[in-house]
């Protein structure tokens, strides 16, 4: 796809195939999603406990923030909750074409799709560090952790997302932005939960095959993410059908990155494979790193009364 400076999301978007809803619907000889609960009809799934009322999500690149958490974005709208969501780069390198990549006119194109894709999820709160594509380890870690603690204390939230300390795929920037996120949250924690986006065994072994095939995880240096047991989940939204055809809108409007992942691996498979959302919470070595410093910066900051 050629995008020039001339045209708009919506013009693409308009020539792009985007399903439509019934054209989304799983039937139930699909393998692996038959019997399913949550792919069953509208009713609403609970999550595995209490719904945050406030949450804020620190991902690295727009469309991170689409596959980890748009149901529980949606989820927390829905109940009239707030969401603000930190994006540190503009993915201007995420194409192909050398004429695009790293260019300013993709660049723009790529944080219109983020924030169209947000649209799709009712989430309007969105800041952009506009942090190089690629270049979050060489930036100075010191203003980035600044701006998300301004983030934190904006919002207040009761919840913050981003990845785990290896960043899910193992991409770089992804991991930097964890340890970011991971300082900001230790400067500010009293009264907001860290949760760690994070793969379970169960999806693993589904999804595994497919994942070696496309090379997903190549970046990342055991060639895997890390699992945990199902027993290790912290938060858990596993989205009813609803939630998972508005998953897959907001899936489309990223459609300069997942247009052609969703025609590698089948619509079908491509709509319920980000159907369960899981974070775990960071484990004692994981924040061993954040307690050093931490003797000198005195009492807590926040008072979440
Ligand atoms: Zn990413």
């Amino acid at each position: 796809m050629t995008i020039t400076e001339s045209d708009t999301i919506n013009e693409v978007h308009r020539s792009a195939v985007v399903p439509s809803t019934t054209d989304l619907m799983v039937p139930p000889s699909v393998p692996g999603t038959a019997g399913r609960r949550e792919l069953v009809g509208n009713v609403a799934i609970p999550l595995s406990r209490a719904l945050p009322r406030r949450l804020l999500g620190v991902w690295a690149h727009p469309d991170d923030e689409a596959y980890l958490s748009a149901g529980l974005m949606g989820r927390v709208i829905d109940s009239g909750g707030q969401v603000k969501v930190v994006t540190a780069t503009r993915g201007e390198l995420g194409s192909e074409d050398p004429e695009l990549a790293g260019s300013e006119a993709f660049a723009a194109y790529r944080e219109a799709e983020l924030r169209s894709s947000l649209g799709e999820l009712g989430v309007t709160d969105v800041r952009v560090l506009g942090l190089p594509d690629g270049g979050c380890v060489a930036t100075e870690s010191e203003m980035a952790v600044a701006a998300l603690i301004g983030c934190i204390d904006e919002l207040r939230p009761d919840a913050i997302v981003t990845f785990g300390p290896d960043g899910i795929t193992g991409h770089p920037d992804h991991a930097q932005v964890s340890a970011w996120t991971t300082s900001a949250w230790w400067a500010r924690r009293t009264g907001t939960e860290l949760l760690y986006a994070t793969m379970t065994s169960d999806f693993a072994r589904e999804y595994g095959a497919m994942h070696d095939e496309l090379g997903l995880f190549a970046e990342h240096r055991h060639g895997r993410p890390a699992t945990v047991p199902q027993a290790g989940v912290a938060l858990e939204c596993s989205l009813n059908r609803t939630e998972l055809v508005r998953k897959r809108a907001a899936l489309a409007r990223h459609g300069s990155q997942t247009d052609g992942l969703a025609q590698a691996v089948g619509e079908q498979t491509y709509f319920s494979w980000w159907r369960r959302e899981t974070f775990r919470t960071p484990t004692a070595s994981e924040l061993a790193g954040q307690m050093a410093p931490r003797a000198d910066t005195g009492p807590d900051q926040r008072d979440d009364s």
